[in-house]
């Protein structure tokens, strides 16, 4: 549950998607397209549906985007379309805006105007499931932008009964561990010298490459 208010822009098959997790979490989302068919279709889920063409200022100002907590630029095939609406919304003063790129020339240009988060859902994608293949003890690997990750590792045979300290991230400044859960409990910023049994799970955030070396060394 959360009292974020956010705006998504463009409505295929990502827009809507994103629409649908954010509503079922319970934060209110406002659904934007050109297409009023669109709209329709996420009128069935989402707190607003609003028919409009995020290009244009005035629209922009009227819709008060600057007022959201987050938006969601998930406009595809038009990359025009995407790269003057994310101009447009930072210009009108949006807080924090994610753009949906269709490439890294895309997401470049997004960047450079002043996109506060690009997403490359094949390559980001790709990468995950990539990571899930090589080690089956990570359950998620989230890329959080700017180097930096988070992850979560299941405890296997050889670490039961092994204190948490010996995963040895701590020693990494930059490793840190955000939690430990247990069946449904969790625990936040766990002991370090809790014993840890099989099943456990240890979610930990730092830079990528840390992370990524961490997981290595360990399987
Ligand atoms: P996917 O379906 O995988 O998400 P995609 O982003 O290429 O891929 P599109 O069908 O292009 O999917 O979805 C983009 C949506 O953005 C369309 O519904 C389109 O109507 C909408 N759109 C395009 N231009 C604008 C605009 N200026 N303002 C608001 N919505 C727009």
């Amino acid at each position: 549950m959360t009292d974020k208010q956010f705006a998504v822009i463009g409505l295929g098959r990502f827009g809507l998607a994103v629409c649908k997790e954010l509503q079922d979490s319970g934060a209110q989302v406002l659904a934007v397209d050109i297409n009023e068919e669109r709209v329709k279709e996420a009128a069935g889920f989402v707190s607003q549906g609003i028919v409009a063409n995020c290009t244009s200022e005035q629209t922009v100002k009227e819709l008060r985007l600057d007022e959201y907590d987050m938006i969601m630029v998930s406009i595809g095939s038009d990359v025009n379309a995407s790269i003057l609406t994310t101009l447009v919304v930072k210009e009108a003063g949006a807080k924090t805006v994610w753009v949906k790129a269709n490439d890294k020339f895309h997401a470049k240009i997004l960047t450079k105007i002043g996109a506060d988060h690009v997403i490359l859902p094949e390559r980001d994608m790709g990468i995950r499931v990539a990571r899930k293949m090589l080690d089956r003890r990570v359950l998620e690997f989230i890329d959080l932008g700017s180097e930096l990750a988070l992850t979560e590792i299941v405890i296997g045979h050889n670490l039961l009964g092994r204190p948490l300290s010996d995963l040895k991230l701590c020693q990494q400044s930059d490793v840190h561990v955000l939690g430990f859960k247990r069946g449904p409990n969790l625990v936040k910023a766990p002991e370090l010298d809790i014993s840890l049994e099989i099943g456990d799970v240890v979610i930990i955030a730092g830079p990528k490459e840390l992370l990524a070396n961490r997981l290595k060394s360990l399987s």
